[in-house]
């Protein structure tokens, strides 16, 4: 059913393509490959949206294609693909400056998969060195059989998701009718959908940030896609809870948290995913948590980077403002006070991934600096504008001023003071006493 779709049906503009992802594919199909745009670039490109990043899918191996490019690095293992490296580490134009190869991919289901050794089993047909293996639960664990375009595009999870796009020849070659779930704004699974949430419950997060992002432009679920969301959740017990907080960090940080809550809602998955999501959607209406969220939208709009320390010291702070005003009822002192009710919050919410070290620590240094903007007088004023993260505790302290949490002149006191000269410093200071 593979149908070669014209541009004077499709109407991508080929000079929104990226010119790294144009090098890429061309440098591969001169190498005598198949290469094309693949996945959410072609998606975005069709819907008139800028893609974030624009990854190609070929059918030379990881060798084959490490061995076209100088700077080229096979990554993974779940999941080996190809980086290819362009500039020298910074950002352009906010797009990644790495594009990702990936070989096709056979689609297979489990009844391909034999029992090997306890829960895992591997597939009866994998040629050396290139496993598929699921659990016992139908999940995948490893995906490395290389297979046919038309298999790669079914191994793929929504209909608009599986379209390759050749930027020679300017066809889009659509296997499972992405073109018309695209002009129809419907959200589609390949295959059965309840079968393909067992087999990676993430797809379930996955659809979640699809239908947010994708709802400011009309687009529904199909119905069979969304009606075994809410009862697939609890196979999301089995997935690794770092790729949960990720997924999680997807949600909130790609443009739609606002959106993504909604959706959250909507769909019947308000609580479940994972704790410290079930925390944000239960306070996303909360004036302070609120705020959070749309301003991580707005930057995230304007290309500018966020942080999730930001977010997440954003959603706990309730909790450790609690903590801290208990703990000085109770004769603590003030910083020690904090300090304990920082550690109590990370206790309770965050478990395991405060493990993400520099996380905990940017999260921590958030909170334990606004105590010190109260302080206006003395040395300190000028080291806390020099601290590295001052941006992001004032950034704090203004949406705490914005809440009413604090006086707005506080505020803005900082704000003037950050940006100006030293003998102005000095005078502000000066009059503070
Ligand atoms: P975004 O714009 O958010 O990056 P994307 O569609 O590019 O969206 P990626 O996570 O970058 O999403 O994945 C790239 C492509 O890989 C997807 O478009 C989809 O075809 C495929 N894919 C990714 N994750 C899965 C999954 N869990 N199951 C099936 N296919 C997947
Ligand atoms: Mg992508």
């Amino acid at each position: 059913k593979r149908e070669d779709v014209p541009v004077s049906v499709h109407g991508i503009d080929p000079t929104l393509v990226d010119q790294r992802a144009l090098d890429v594919v061309e440098t591969l199909q001169r190498g005598g490959y198949q290469a094309y745009i693949v996945g959410g670039a072609v998606r975005d490109l069709l819907l008139g949206l800028k893609p974030k990043d624009f990854d190609v899918a070929t059918d030379a191996t990881p060798e084959q294609v490490k061995g076209l490019f100088r700077r080229a690095f096979i990554i993974g293992r779940r999941f080996r693909i190809v980086h290819v490296v362009f500039g020298r580490g910074r950002q352009d134009r906010g797009l990644s400056e790495v594009i990702e190869v990936s070989t096709f991919r056979a689609h297979l289901d489990s009844a391909d998969a034999e029992q090997v050794s306890g829960n895992e089993r591997t597939s009866k047909n994998a040629l050396a060195g290139m496993t598929h293996a699921v659990d016992a639960s139908g999940r995948v664990l490893r995906d490395n059989v290389w297979g046919p375009i038309e298999h790669d595009a079914a191994r793929r999870d929504f209909s608009i998701n599986a379209m390759y796009y050749d930027p020679q020849t300017q066809v889009v070659v659509d296997f499972h009718h992405g073109i018309r779930d695209a002009k129809k704004r419907v959200l589609r699974m390949i295959g059965d959908p309840a079968t393909r949430y067992r087999e990676d419950p993430v797809r379930i997060i996955r659809a979640v940030r699809f239908g947010a992002k994708l709802s400011a432009l009309g687009f529904k679920f199909d119905a069979k896609t969304r009606e075994p969301l809410q009862s697939s959740r609890s196979l999301l017990a089995d997935v690794p809870q770092s790729r949960l907080f990720d997924e999680m960090l997807k949600l909130l940080q790609t443009g739609h948290a606002l959106a993504s809550v909604e959706q959250l809602k909507a769909t019947g998955l308000a609580t479940g995913i994972y704790p410290l999501l079930d925390v944000v959607v239960q306070r996303a209406d909360e004036p302070f948590v609120k705020l959070a969220l749309q301003d991580t939208d707005r930057r995230v709009g304007e290309n500018k980077p966020v942080a999730p320390s930001f977010l997440l010291a954003c959603v706990l702070w309730a909790d450790v403002r609690a903590g801290w005003d208990k703990r000085q009822a109770n004769g603590e002192q003030a910083f020690a006070a904090l300090q304990d009710a920082v550690d109590d919050a990370f206790n309770a919410r965050i478990g395991d991934v405060s493990g993400r070290g520099k996380l905990g620590t940017d999260m921590r240094e958030i909170w334990t600096m606004q105590p010190r903007f109260d302080r206006r007088t003395g040395s300190s004023v000028f080291s806390l504008v020099e601290q590295p993260r001052f941006r992001a505790g004032f950034d704090f302290l203004r949406l705490r001023a914005q809440t009413g949490e604090v006086d707005e002149e506080l505020a803005h006191w900082w704000e003037t003071f950050s940006t100006a000269s030293d003998a102005v410093r000095r005078d502000m200071v000066d009059a503070v006493r």
